[in-house]
């Protein structure tokens, strides 16, 4: 039998979300039972709830950046138990026999990975319902490990929003030494700085608001280049070993490639919509190159995990109570967060 929880949702696309009662599948025998902890608030949980890439399922029940601590596994599952401190990030699921998911590539399942929200519910039917409830059931495969030095509250964004920028440094190994640019600061950006500084580079932090210079700065940045400022830009074109663009919203590449080395890449992680138009100039002239990067499989999300154990980075997080999360959607929506909200899911009660 299905249990029954509660949970907190959206009922359709402008409704604020409020608290309503959802069901988890009883334990199948890879399954491990997770009591959720901490919610990570990532701008697509904004986007879902709100429609805005078109076929939502409501309620929408969001969140995928959730860690939580185990409280019952089934009889096959080996590499969990009860009391351990464990995450689920942006999928609970995909067909594990296709060459994507053969690679540990399973976000990009040629039968499309499961969404830990909103995606095909195999178990039960219908949608699946993200991390703003009591408990999650998951496959163990998708079920990662959280190591125990970690502030875990502040883990919880590594989920998305550090897998996402970890997978495109990592694929195009980013080393010590490089020039790496990170393009805008907000939850992703963060996330790109910190780790681009962990993995040895010179770290410059792009942006278009001198506001962020002493913040990214701290967080650590060796240099801020100002987009807006020509002289600028002049200075630093064609210097940069590898370019992270986490800006979220449709925006001109063609000053940002301008900075790249020959046979150089622009990595877009933020932007899923149509962008301004690319001049070919901008990759024949020196052979440069623009790609894009989809969150990490569960193999890599794991290597971040541990990367960010040994290494001791967490994201920035506000703490809020559920009964915010109205408030908090405004704020991120107004990039007023410094960087990603996190809830404390005891105020679910
Ligand atoms: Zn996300
Ligand atoms: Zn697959």
């Amino acid at each position: 039998m299905p249990t029954t929880i509660k949970a907190y949702g959206a009922e359709f696309s402008d409704a604020p979300l409020k608290e309503l009662e959802i069901k988890r599948r009883e334990l199948n025998p890879k399954d491990v039972k997770i009591k959720i902890e901490y919610c990570g608030v990532c701008h697509s949980d904004i986007h879902t709830v709100r429609n805005d890439w078109g076929g939502s399922k409501y309620p929408v029940v969001p969140c995928h950046e959730i860690i939580g601590t185990v409280e019952a596994i089934g009889d096959d599952v080996k590499d969990f138990k009860v009391g351990q401190t464990v995450g689920v990030g942006c999928m609970v699921d995909s067909c594990r026999t296709c060459p994507s998911c053969q690679d540990d590539l399973e976000q990009y399942c040629e039968q499309g990975s499961v969404g830990t929200y909103n995606g095909n519910d195999k178990h039960l039917g219908g949608h699946t319902f993200g991390g703003y409830s009591q408990q999650i059931v998951v496959d163990e495969h998708f079920v990662l490990n959280i190591p125990e030095n970690l502030d875990i509250k502040a883990t919880a964004p590594l989920l998305c929003a550090g897998i996402t920028t970890w997978s495109p440094l990592s694929h195009w190994n980013v080393k010590r030494g490089d020039k790496v640019g990170v393009v805008g600061l907000g939850g992703l950006g963060h996330m790109g700085i910190k780790f681009a500084n962990a993995l040895g580079a010179h770290v410059v932090m792009i942006t278009r608001s001198k506001d962020k210079a002493q913040d990214a700065k701290d967080l650590g940045a060796h240099e801020v280049l100002i987009s807006t400022d020509d002289k600028q830009m002049q200075e630093h074109a064609n210097s940069f070993d590898f370019l992270l663009n986490t800006i979220p919203v449709k925006h001109d590449m063609n000053p940002y490639l301008g900075l790249l080395k020959r046979d150089k890449t622009m990595v877009l992680v933020g932007a899923i919509e149509p962008l301004e138009p690319l001049h070919g100039a901008s990759l024949i002239l020196n052979r440069k190159r623009v790609a894009g990067s989809l969150i990490g499989g569960i193999k890599e999300t794991q290597e971040m995990l541990d990367f960010c154990g040994k290494h001791n980075i967490t994201c920035d997080v506000e703490m809020i109570n559920i009964q915010n999360i109205n408030e908090a959607y405004d704020r991120v929506t107004s990039s007023d967060v410094k960087y990603r909200f996190v809830i404390d899911m005891e105020s679910l009660k």
